[in-house]
């Protein structure tokens, strides 16, 4: 039997089609019962005029039923349900599979339920519309930006998950490998290096939908473990011509796929880090003109950052207690070119081409032109207090700019972090469709979780005595 889809049951009004989906709802009235049937693309209530259909069922089975598609008397219409101007008629109504009752409820936004039990039945969380949304949209982010990416001579290109460590400030997630043991990989920060060394190798414009992975300590706009970055690096290109490629494609998407939402200012501010920090307190200010308005976007370039900070306990990646400066962006971030020469005398003056895109108070993005002179790279190495030992960990950088690297620059505003902002969700996590929480705990599958004496042994491993914590049940 040929499917029909929920919200095209509407140009169906006098014929019989089987619709499949699950069984959101059920009322009875009598003798009489209303069945609410969900598909992807919305409801559409059916009639069990025997109430013989109604008794095979319950809340979330999964089922198929054909119909007669009617047209509801002007006064019955329902405004609320894309199918709202029809009713089905059931005729015939198969069990796929039935359900238990779901540990929640599914029809309304989902805030209120405890997040440990929404994300161990994730499946079912996905199935509430709010959720459902969220997901489409960001199909459509991404769908957007390779569009517009690959009509303007970009490349996409993936790049390594099993790699060695990108540094960029976090604490790295690391893999042991089974065939040297002893030795391991680290999962990418960024593919901040791999993106440079394409602009070696002459791709010239490069993006990437990229999977980063950062240990750290969690915040609400900052997500545990893995998150999703839109890389972009280009060659010969000056900080201005990324920011106009990112204003660009940021704009139009929100125009196209957020119609409902308004750019506070276009062109975006560009305003210089001391300036707004003088100004606003902070480097990420909110510059929306009224903050109540859910659909004001402003979006604002920070600029002029200044290169180096002061190291502190956080930098525990580079010279720790060796070296005052830290990078403020990363290490691969060029100097403004008029204070080359302050690198030896007042480093801390020193100001990067650095650029940030802020969004409603939220850092989205961040980029830089690099640095493509090794003697520079060395200068920056030692500056923020590199051992030997640390610069021969980039040699492989180091070499690759020896055979004619290209001036370049890049950035890579966050998917997860853009979506969240547009659509005022309060956490990452309502816009990923299998999240971490902070705790570490994965949806669905209980991860972290103990491996076997035996692959522990193949790779040569063993758990220290005090380090290993049981396994507390999920949920
Ligand atoms: N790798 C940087 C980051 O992930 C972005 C960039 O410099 O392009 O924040």
């Amino acid at each position: 039997m040929k499917r029909t889809i929920i919200k095209d049951t509407v140009n169906h009004i006098g014929s019989t089609v089987t619709v499949s989906g699950w069984v959101h709802s059920v009322r009875k009235h009598g003798k009489i019962a209303f069945l609410d049937l969900r598909d992807r693309s919305g409801l559409i209530q059916a009639v069990d005029l025997t109430g013989k259909a109604v008794e095979k069922v319950g809340n979330e089975y999964a089922v198929e039923v054909t119909g007669l598609i009617k047209k509801r008397p002007e006064k019955m219409v329902n405004p609320k349900i894309i199918t709202g101007t029809v009713e089905m008629e059931i005729r015939e109504l198969t069990v796929y599979s039935k359900s238990l009752e779901p540990p929640f409820p599914l029809d309304d936004d989902g805030y209120r339920i405890n997040e440990e039990t929404r994300i161990k039945y994730r499946y079912l969380d996905l199935r509430r519309q709010r959720m459902l949304d969220n997901l489409l949209l960001r199909s459509r982010v991404t769908t957007y930006i390779r569009n517009y990416l690959t009509g303007r001579d970009f490349i996409e290109v993936e790049t390594p998950i099993l790699t060695k460590t990108t540094p960029e400030g976090a604490r790295d997630f690391i893999v042991p490998s089974r065939l040297q043991p002893g030795n391991f990989y680290a999962l990418p920060q960024s593919p901040q290096q791999y993106k440079q060394l394409l602009m070696v190798a002459g791709l010239e414009k490069y993006f990437q939908i990229a999977r980063c992975f950062r240990d750290e300590d969690p915040r609400h706009d900052r997500a545990y473990g893995e998150f999703t970055q839109l890389d972009i690096e280009m060659s010969f290109v000056q900080q201005e011509d990324i920011l106009n490629l990112t204003e660009g494609l940021f704009t139009e998407m929100v125009g196209k796929l957020f119609p409902e939402k308004h750019i506070s200012q276009k062109p975006w501010p560009r305003l210089a880090h001391r300036d707004v920090l003088k100004k606003y307190g902070s480097d990420k200010p909110d510059l929306r003109r009224d903050r109540k308005d859910k659909n004001e976007l402003a979006f604002a370039w920070i600029i002029d950052f200044p290169l180096f900070k002061e190291q502190s306990q956080d930098d525990f990646f580079y010279g720790s207690g060796r070296a005052k400066f830290a990078p403020s962006h990363h290490m691969f971030t060029a100097p403004h070119p008029e204070d080359i020469l302050l690198l030896k005398t007042d480093p801390l003056k020193v100001r990067g081409q650095q650029h940030d895109l802020v969004l409603n108070g939220y850092e989205v993005g961040g980029g830089s032109v690099r640095i493509h002179e090794p003697q520079i790279q060395e200068q920056v190495f030692d500056l923020i207090g590199f051992t030997k030992e640390q610069k021969a960990q980039f040699e492989h950088l180091l070499t690759a700019f020896k055979y004619g690297v290209p001036p370049h620059g890049g950035i890579a505003p966050g998917i997860d972090r853009f979506l969240m902002t547009v659509l005022g969700e309060p956490s990452l996590r309502e816009v990923m469709a299998f999240p971490t929480l902070s705790s570490g705990q994965t949806s669905v599958l209980d991860a972290p979780s103990p491996v076997t004496e035996a692959q522990l042994a193949e790779l040569g491993i063993a758990i220290r005595a005090g380090k290993k914590k049981s396994k507390k049940a999920h949920g």
